[in-house]
């Protein structure tokens, strides 16, 4: 007997993760001693590009704006979380181990580990924990520290993600998790649209970086907004009205939005009724489709 699609999909998910994660997590231990940046990007690479995979899209997507649409923290945060949770322990040892001992060295010398680790705690005003290490436990510095962590992450979004109009436009940073979107709509092909549209990843103008941005047909800017809710090429306008009509039967307050709002509500799916989510599916698929002669 066949899996429901849904089933399926889970499953899909899990297994991407889980192979993921299994094969990163036997690797970390050895980046936290060997801290170079060199061994960070390689890792950030994976993980992206893994990422990337999971999305379906391109691999010149922006890297913040996949792990954003993921609501996934860098690799970086968690290697740089072992580090102080292993520097932490070592801290904590008052044996007169090699260990303690190799590490105490490491200490008076200033060589690359503990250095990197006090550069990383002062930097970060966490000046207190390099002080009085043994005053804390570790369930304490690992929950301290990873939400600082997150924190400065989160916030450097924003500013980093100032020419994704679309995401910032659909996507809640708070709470930062994967965008509702990407559970809701079932069919690969559709939901892989609605992450092109979202990320910039798709062959709009606008997202092309050429100077030409113009859309061809309208001589304005190719932009996600324009494609679904103003261009005049080919069937686009025919397919807009029946998505109109369609629409105002099961969210009639829909038509006195504005055109970021639109964007913002079709592109997140943010309908109250999942016959509207059907009917938004159907529109973002057959425009994106028209728009670039893809068989759907
Ligand atoms: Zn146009």
């Amino acid at each position: 007997m066949a899996l429901p699609s849904v089933f399926l999909d889970i499953l899909k998910w899990l297994h991407f993760w889980c192979y993921f994660y299994s094969s990163f997590n036997v690797c970390v231990p050895y980046t936290v001693e060997e801290c170079s940046s060199r061994s960070w990007k390689n890792f950030e690479q994976i993980h992206t590009s893994f990422c990337k995979y999971v999305l379906g899209v391109s691999k010149y997507t922006s890297n913040l704006a996949t792990l954003c649409e993921l609501g996934r923290l860098p690799i970086g945060v968690r290697i740089t979380l072992a580090q102080i949770l292993y520097w932490h322990r070592l801290e904590q040892l008052e044996d007169e181990s090699i260990l303690h001992c190799a590490y105490l060295e490491n200490k008076q010398n200033n060589y690359d580990f503990f250095n990197g680790i006090k550069y990383f705690l002062k930097s970060n005003g966490l000046g207190n924990f390099l002080d009085d290490a043994k005053f804390y436990s570790p369930k304490y510095v690992k929950s301290f520290i990873s939400m600082r962590m997150s924190d400065q992450f989160i916030q450097s979004l924003h500013s980093k993600l100032n020419h994704f109009e679309n995401l910032l436009l659909c996507k809640s940073l708070s709470p930062y998790k994967h965008s509702d979107y990407l559970d809701e709509i079932r069919n690969v092909k559709i939901r892989n649209v609605f992450t092109r549209l979202r990320v910039n990843s798709n062959k709009l103008k606008a997202y092309c970086h050429k100077e030409d941005v113009l859309c061809s047909h309208c001589k304005v800017p190719e932009t996600a907004s324009h494609l679904l809710f103003s261009c005049s090429y080919g069937q686009l306008p025919v397919i807009r009205n029946k998505f109109d009509q369609n629409i105002l039967n099961v969210t009639p307050t829909f038509s006195n939005k504005t055109i970021n709002d639109k964007l913002s509500i079709v592109l997140n799916l943010n309908f109250s009724s999942q016959e509207a989510v059907k009917i938004a599916c159907s529109f973002v698929r057959d425009m994106y489709n028209h728009r670039f002669n893809r068989n759907p």
